[in-house]
Parts: structure tokens; C-alpha cells; sequence
């Protein structure tokens, strides 16, 4: 149980009894010094082991595991494990919790292909890039029946189910509370009936997805039996298909967000599942960067067609379409684009997408990769464009069903009200391009709701909600690129939000400890990054009503009246708004903002708990704005495709106030259409108030190189991400308090035998105490609890030297 986790079991050594007093701890102090292990850091960054050889004044002599012998300064030193703590399963065993020594344990595990290390509460997985004999029957059998315990996505898992069971045994049934509602959800919640599993922090290619797979395989397996949990797990290619695509990073990048909640029957099964997701990226239906692809399925679906299928919805190979030929990237190494596209099929008719639907999913894709190769060519003296009347322009009318005159004026016209009259404006080139390539964004990002939406349909959670869930949520880290755009400013705000939830939920859990076992415990200020979600969020007024589900938030109201998203939004309603003038109102509202720094033209650059990021503004108005114009409204809310459902249900919410320019209130009581940004923040709030009410576990993916390439650990990297992605804010926070803990029992069994006086017939708690006084432990270092010894970091790694050399 959990004693086992707090401590290492070693054998316990013969008793020296020649050296008695103070002449014996005198020796022992010697000997400690002298073998001393320190961590010593080389000039490329990395930690090398050193023994310390001698120290005189502010000068140590170590000596390098090369046989180099180095003068140093005794600061720069850092105090490294003893050799027996190698490889702990949890970093929390760690008697010294610095950088190098929990880098240094990582990679101790990572090289014997343990790849799971707990970080206290914290799961830590590090990318293996290969397989690895972790996973399969056996070894949930093994971690179901509590035959193997080490870290793993399995056991974190199994937690989170146990958790849940329990609860419903201890809480829900006596109360026989099956139905949440408001009040109860708090206390079920509270108890581990809702649990969330949060896979965050890992960059792009940690490997997020995968593991929340295989905690989606776990759950299916012990939930499983109704049959629901296959149709679960297939939901998976799915959304990949549509939602993936290969980056320079990863060649299976998630471009949303998901969050799936998978509920449970009475009887522990699996009784349906929701999916959210959030912010597609639909840029990359239009543009994407050389080397990259946009979605997989347009790519499958170009290879994996049937002759039927690509005549009847007009399908060329890949290469013929703009958009999937401006990057130069078809395809992926060792990936079957044309096997992939039967899995999606069969996947398609797992989640009961009829046929016909599949069919109409497809030809929308068509059309949106034929619209990409819509050209224009200039009408007027006035630079004014038409679409050539081509294969492109017919075959995409005939797709989306309306007749080729529309989609002309709709690719070529705006309509525009002023006061009561219509006038129709004629558009440019780069006007057009924009009008077409908002449309096949706006085309793809439907068809991807929609999707969705049949997914949920599928998987439906009977009327009959008993209030036990598990949440996994999976959603892109912390992006900073040497380029950074719109997206990652809206993913790095959402990192920003999870990472407050993280240290909030972890401070809180660490806290309630304390109090339970009655020790003396003043509260430990944590800084958090208040500041920096202060810098986005800042509104006039409306900041404290919307943010009311944190209990902890100290929001100092008025001082800065407006964020990054409210300007933005402002600047994004205003007509003659660019990204320039947007860039200029940041730095004259938020210079003096310790967050934001203003940079040179259009950029600026923020402080991040994960670091320093610069975002250029170039595209920032329009990308918020995601203006799709009346025009292309009207157009597909008329055609006469297979799915109007698609177009339905998001044509409200797309719609352009209809007079000069870019006209719309964000956030305003009328139908009109959102900003993105504040849709965002809005999904953003919901998931974060959803997550609030669970019961969170966390993953942390790591990614140990760049190439990727299995085997290989790079020190700078990692350690960079465990600082980014909080492990060492986990570590920071438990060195505040009091990490190390120990049943009296347990410590007066380990250390009695060190007693100069035997009291060894008296109670743990007596025995713990007169260790304690005899070993000087200064009082700051300790405290006593009811049931427990809680110790500052290090502490325990005196009183095991000693024990070792005794
Ligand atoms: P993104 O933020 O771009 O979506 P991610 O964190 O979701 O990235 P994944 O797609 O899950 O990253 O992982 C990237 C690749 O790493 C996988 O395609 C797979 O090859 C490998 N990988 C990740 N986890 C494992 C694992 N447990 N075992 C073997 N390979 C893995
Ligand atoms: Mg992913």
C-alpha cells in the first residue's frame, strides 16, 4: 500500500559497535563528505556524476567518472542520490529533488525501457518511439488484479476506475444518488465518481495520444461487455483521419482538442461516451507549410477510393489538387493511406454512419479540394476577378449542388447593405482567393462538426445518467515555433488555463494532507500564472462573473481594464482595424504589463509559465474575425447536397452582420456571430468549470528527442520540458512543504536500531520523536502528524546514511 510508495526497502545493516558517541558520528560525518556524490554541470549543459575529493573555502576537488579531477566552485555543486535510490519509481522517493537527479533517474528508467515514472501525484510517460512490451492482456490482467504495481497508464488508470467503484459503493449507493444534479455533483465529484484523466503539457509528438489510447484500452477492457466500448475505441481513426495531420513534428499531429467523457453503468460497464472537441485548426484545409500535409482523409481518400466512388464524386489522384500540392508532402513513411481509408469506412459503419452519409462525408471533401484549384482571372481594368469556367468551378457546384452561376457570384461578388439599399461589390484577386479558401475552411470545419455530432449520436449515453464518468482529455501543448501565429497564441492561452488547474488542483490535494493529519502547517504562497491569464482574459467588468467556478482566483480588478482577447476583439470589429494597428494597441494598453513585452513592427511576445513566446500578428484580425461572407451563407444554405445538416446547424452562428465591413459585436445578446477567440475562451470555460468537477489525474507526455528515434535521451530537451510542462512546479511545490512522509511504525522499525537508549518497547510515535532528538533534525525539518512523519526534501537522506554506514 501506500507506505511502500513513500520509502525505499533496503536491507537493513549490521549494527557497528566499536564507535559509540560522538566520536562515532564524527566518523560518520567524515566518511559522508568525503564519498559525497555531487552533480556537476558541463559546459555543453549536460550533468555529469562527481565525487567530491575536498572542499576548502569556497573550492571543491571532484573527480569525473573519466578520471578527470576538476576544481570547482562548492556552489555550483549539486548534492546527488544515494547510488541505492537509482531508478525510483517515483521522483517523491528522491532525497534530493533537484534538476540533474531527477533527470538523471528518468533516464536510468527510460534506458531499461521503464518509460512510466510517477512525480508524486503526476504521471510521467516518456515517448519511446518504438514498441515496447508494456502493453497488451497480460498486462492488464496483471494490473487489474494488482499483480504488478509499477507506474503506468494502466495503474493511473485502474486508479481512477477504483476510485469511481468505490465511490459509488461508499457514496452514491447508500445515498442512492444516481442522478447528478447541482448539488450533489460537488460531493460525487469530490469522491472520485467523476474522474478525468489529463493528458497535457507534452509538446507536439510526446506522445498525448497514444497514451490516451491506451488508457482508452484499459477502460475498455474492464468496462467492457456491453458492446459500446468497441464502438468506442473506433471513434479513434476517426477523428485522426479528419482531425490529424503529419507536422514537421509529428506525423500524426492533432490539430483540436478532445475531451471524451465515457460514463458508466451501475454495474461498472461502459454505457455510452460524449466527445468535445475544440479550435480545429482550419487553416491548414487551405495552407500548409512545406513538408507538412493538411488531414489525413483527404490524402486517404485520394489513394483508397473505389473506381464507383471516384467517378461519381469526380476524385483525382493527391497531386492534382492545389491544396495538397503547395507542401510537397503526400505522403508518410511506413503509413498505407489507401488501408487507412477502409479502416475509417469500417470505422464509419461501426459509429453507424449510414452509407449514404459516408458518401455525402466524401463528396464535401471532394469539393473542397476541387474549390482549391478555382482560379481567377481579371474581368475589368479595375482588377476585378471572375472564376475560369473549368473543371474545377463545375465539378464543385455539382458537389455541393447548386448551379454554376452562384458559385460564381458567390466566388466573385459581395453583397453588401447599406442602410436599406443592396449594392454588390466586385472583388479583386487576393479578395476572391480569400472568399473561396473561407469557404472550403468553412466547408471542412461543418463536415468536422457534424462528424462529431454522428459520433455522439452513436455513442449516446442513455436518458438514464448515473453520474459516473471518466473524462480523458487530449489536447495540443504548449506550441512556441520560431514563427508563431494566431493558433498557437489560442493553444498556449489554453495551456496556460490547464497548467492553473494543475497547480491548483495539486497545491489543494498537498494542503488537505497536512490538515488531515493535524500537523502545523501555514499555508505555502504559491505563485501561480494568475498574472499571465490576467494579461489574456482582462474585460471590462465581465471578468469576475465569467471566472466565478475558481475558488482561488484573486482577480485585482481595474488595474489593467482590458486583455490581449478583449483587444482583440475590439480591434477585429473595427472596420479599418489591421494586424499592425491591433500590434500598436497591445503595447500602448499592456506595456507596462510584466507579461507582455512589446516587440519590433507587428509582433509581440508574452511570458508564459512554460516560457517566452513571440507571436507575429499577421493574420491575427482575420483569423478572429473567420468572416464567412453573406454571400457563401446564402449559397450553402440553398445548394441542395446530401448533408444541408452540416451547413444547418452552424449557419446561425457564422453569420455576418450585414452592413459595411466587418461588422460584429463579440459576445453580443443578438444572434451575431462570435470571434473565435472569445468562442474559444467561452469552450475554454466550460471545459475548465467540467474539469473543476472531477477528479483529475495527470499524465505528463515527455518527449526525450527530436529526431525521433528510440533510445536516444537528450538531456536539454527533457529537462526543458519538465520544466515547461510543470513536473518540476510539482517538485517545486513539495519542496515547500513536507514530501516525505512515514508511518511512525515505519520510521521507529527503520531507524529504532540507531538509539543510543533502547526504548525500543515504546509506542512508534515515542520511538519516531527520541530518533529525531538524538539525530539533532532541526524542528523546521519535520513535523509530527497523527499518523505520520512528514519530512522536508533531504531529510531522510541523512538518516539513510547514516543507516547505511552503521
Ligand atoms: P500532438 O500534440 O502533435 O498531437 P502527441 O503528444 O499527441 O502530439 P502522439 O501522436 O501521441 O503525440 O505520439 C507521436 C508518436 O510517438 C506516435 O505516432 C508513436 O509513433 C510514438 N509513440 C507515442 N507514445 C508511444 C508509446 N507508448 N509506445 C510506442 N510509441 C509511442
Ligand atoms: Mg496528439
Amino acid at each position: 500500500g501506500d507506505e511502500d510508495l513513500d520509502t525505499v526497502v533496503m536491507p537493513l545493516p549490521s549494527i557497528s559497535a566499536s564507535l559509540e558517541g560522538t566520536q562515532f558520528w564524527m566518523h560518520i560525518y567524515l566518511e559522508a563528505v568525503e564519498k559525497l556524490q555531487s552533480w556537476f554541470q558541463l559546459p555543453n549543459g549536460n550533468w555529469e556524476l562527481g565525487k567530491i575529493l575536498s572542499t576548502s573555502g569556497t573550492e571543491s576537488t571532484i573527480s569525473l567518472p573519466d578520471g578527470k579531477v576538476l576544481k570547482v566552485k562548492t556552489e555550483s555543486l549539486v548534492p546527488a542520490n544515494p547510488d541505492i535510490l537509482d531508478g525510483v519509481d517515483d521522483l517523491m522517493q528522491l532525497s534530493y529533488l533537484n534538476e540533474p537527479s531527477v533527470l538523471y533517474n528518468l533516464q536510468y528508467r527510460y534506458n531499461r525501457d521503464m518509460i512510466y515514472t510517477k512525480a508524486g501525484p503526476v504521471l510521467v510517460a516518456i515517448n519511446p518511439f518504438k514498441e515496447v512490451p508494456l502493453y497488451g492482456n497480460n498486462y492488464i490482467e496483471a494490473y487489474k488484479n494488482k499483480s504488478m504495481e509499477s507506474p503506468h497508464v494502466y495503474a493511473i488508470t485502474d486508479t481512477a476506475i477504483r476510485e469511481m467503484i468505490r465511490a459509488v459503493l461508499e457514496i452514491a449507493h447508500p445515498l442512492k444518488k444516481w442522478v447528478i444534479d447541482s448539488a450533489n455533483l460537488a460531493s460525487l465529484s469530490a469522491h472520485g465518481l467523476i474522474a478525468s484523466l489529463v493528458f497535457f503539457g507534452g509538446e507536439s509528438g510526446a506522445g498525448k495520444t497514444e497514451t490516451a489510447k491506451i488508457a482508452m484500452q484499459y477502460l475498455a477492457a474492464l468496462g467492457g461487455g456491453s458492446g459500446i466500448e468497441y464502438e468506442i475505441l473506433k471513434t479513434n481513426p476517426i477523428l485522426e483521419a479528419f482531425g490529424n495531420a503529419k507536422t514537421l513534428r509529428n506525423d500524426n499531429s492533432s490539430r483540436f482538442g478532445k475531451l471524451i467523457e465515457i460514463h458508466f453503468s451501475e454495474t461498472g460497464k461502459i454505457s455510452g461516451a460524449k466527445i468535445q472537441t475544440f479550435l480545429l485548426e482550419k487553416s491548414r484545409v487551405v495552407q500548409c507549410m512545406e513538408g507538412e500535409r493538411s488531414y489525413h482523409i483527404f490524402y486517404q481518400l485520394c489513394a483508397g477510393a473505389s473506381p464507383k466512388l471516384r467517378e461519381k464524386i469526380n476524385l483525382k489522384i493527391a497531386s492534382e489538387y492545389k491544396y495538397l500540392r503547395q507542401s510537397n508532402c503526400y505522403t508518410i513513411t511506413g503509413v498505407d493511406d489507401a488501408e487507412r481509408f477502409h479502416a475509417v469506412m469500417e470505422a464509419l459503419d461501426i459509429v453507424h454512419v449510414s452509407k449514404e452519409n459516408q458518401e455525402s462525408v466524401f463528396a464535401m471533401l471532394a469539393a473542397v479540394l476541387w474549390l482549391g484549384n478555382v482560379s481567377f482571372s481579371v474581368v475589368d481594368n479595375e482588377n476585378h476577378v471572375e472564376p475560369m469556367a473549368d473543371e474545377g468551378l463545375t465539378t464543385v457546384a455539382k458537389l455541393i449542388g447548386c448551379n454554376v452561376g452562384e458559385l460564381k457570384l458567390a466566388l466573385s461578388t459581395r453583397k453588401m447593405r447599406v442602410g436599406n439599399d443592396t449594392i454588390v461589390q466586385k472583388l479583386t484577386l487576393s479578395q476572391a482567393i480569400d472568399t473561396r479558401d473561407a469557404l472550403a475552411k468553412s466547408i471542412y470545419s461543418c463536415l468536422f462538426d457534424w462528424l462529431v455530432e454522428q459520433v455522439n449520436k452513436s455513442l449516446a449515453v442513455g436518458k438514464r445518467r448515473t453520474g459516473r464518468s471518466i473524462s480523458i482529455l487530449d489536447i495540443y501543448g504548449f506550441e512556441s515555433f520560431e514563427r508563431n501565429s494566431f493558433e498557437q497564441f489560442c493553444i498556449n492561452y489554453a495551456n496556460e488555463r490547464l497548467q492553473q488547474h494543475f497547480n491548483r488542483h495539486l497545491f489543494k490535494l498537498e494542503q488537505e494532507e497536512y490538515i488531515q493529519d493535524g500537523i502545523d502547517w501555514a499555508k505555502v504562497d504559491f505563485e501561480d500564472n494568475q498574472d499571465c491569464l490576467n494579461l489574456f482574459e482582462k474585460d471590462r467588468g465581465s471578468i469576475n462573473v465569467e471566472c466565478k467556478f475558481h475558488t482561488l482566483s484573486s482577480y485585482k480588478s481595474a488595474e489593467k481594464p482590458l486583455g490581449l482577447l478583449s483587444l482583440l476583439d475590439e480591434e477585429s470589429t473595427f472596420p479599418n482595424g489591421t494586424d499592425l494597428t491591433f500590434a500598436n494597441k497591445l503595447k500602448q494598453h499592456l506595456n507596462s504589463n510584466s507579461c507582455f513585452r512589446g516587440e519590433r513592427g507587428k509582433a509581440f511576445s508574452v511570458s508564459h509559465y512554460a516560457g517566452e513566446v513571440t507571436y507575429d500578428t499577421t493574420g491575427f484580425l482575420e483569423k478572429n474575425r473567420d468572416l464567412l461572407h453573406l454571400d457563401s451563407i446564402q449559397l450553402l444554405s440553398s445548394c441542395s447536397c446530401h448533408l444541408p445538416q452540416i451547413f444547418a446547424s452552424n449557419m446561425l452562428t457564422q453569420t455576418e452582420k450585414p452592413i459595411v465591413g466587418h461588422l460584429y459585436k463579440a459576445g453580443g445578446a443578438d444572434s451575431q456571430k462570435l470571434s473565435v477567440a472569445t468562442k474559444f475562451k467561452g469552450q475554454l470555460f466550460q471545459l475548465m468549470q467540467r474539469l473543476e468537477n472531477t477528479t483529475p489525474h495527470f499524465i505528463r507526455c515527455i518527449k526525450p528527442n527530436n529526431s525521433p528515434s528510440p533510445g536516444s535521451y537528450e538531456q536539454g530537451l527533457v529537462l526543458q520540458q519538465l520544466r515547461c510542462c510543470g513536473v518540476l512546479e510539482v517538485v517545486r511545490i513539495s519542496r515547500c512543504g513536507f514530501p516525505t512522509r512515514m508511518s511512525h511504525q515505519k520510521f521507529a522499525r527503520r531507524y529504532g536500531f540507531l538509539l543510543l537508549e533502547n526504548i525500543a518497547s515504546q509506542d512508534p510515535l515515542s520511538v519516531s520523536v527520541a530518533i529525531l532528538h538524538q539525530f539533532d533534525i532541526m524542528p523546521e525539518m519535520y513535523q509530527v502528524g497523527y499518523t505520520k512523519l512528514f519530512f522536508r526534501t533531504g531529510q531522510i537522506g541523512v538518516l539513510e546514511d547514516t543507516r547505511n554506514r552503521t
